[in-house]
């Protein structure tokens, strides 16, 4: 079990990365978006639990905050996987040919954040780095 304090430090921590996930997100959607194409409207920031990214038909595209304690690539694949949802609004194979052809190595994040996505967390977080 953790302590109140630890919990509190956990909490701290994933307070202060949603706090910097907005201009992240924006910074990488507008480094890919000359690769992928499309037109996005703005970018959200959420908290959602199995959820960790979303494109909707108006170009709003959300991101998970959490994936800020994802490994960078992690990251942009999510990124690059909403951006070529501004083309395709499926998974059909034109999409994953597109997402693919910006990230050659999209397969690779994909099966980390099955993997690993329920690590994602200021708990797991500060663990891993041995602040916990
Ligand atoms: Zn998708």
């Amino acid at each position: 079990m953790y302590t109140r304090e630890q919990l509190h430090l956990a909490a701290v921590t994933e307070a202060r990365y949603r706090e910097a996930a907005p201009a992240l997100f924006a910074a990488r959607a507008a480094h890919y978006l000359p690769l992928t194409g499309g037109h996005y409207e703005r970018i959200t920031v959420r908290d959602q639990k199995t959820r960790w990214g979303s494109c909707s038909s108006k170009g709003t595209l959300s991101f998970n905050y959490r994936l800020l304690f994802a490994p960078p690539r992690v990251l942009d694949y999510v990124v690059v996987h909403e951006l070529c949802h501004l083309t395709y609004m499926n998974h059909s194979w034109d999409f994953w040919n597109k997402v693919a052809s910006v990230m050659p190595d999209y397969l690779t994040c994909k099966r980390w954040l099955r993997d690993h996505g329920s690590e994602l967390n200021g708990l797991c977080h500060l663990q891993k780095r041995g602040q916990l």
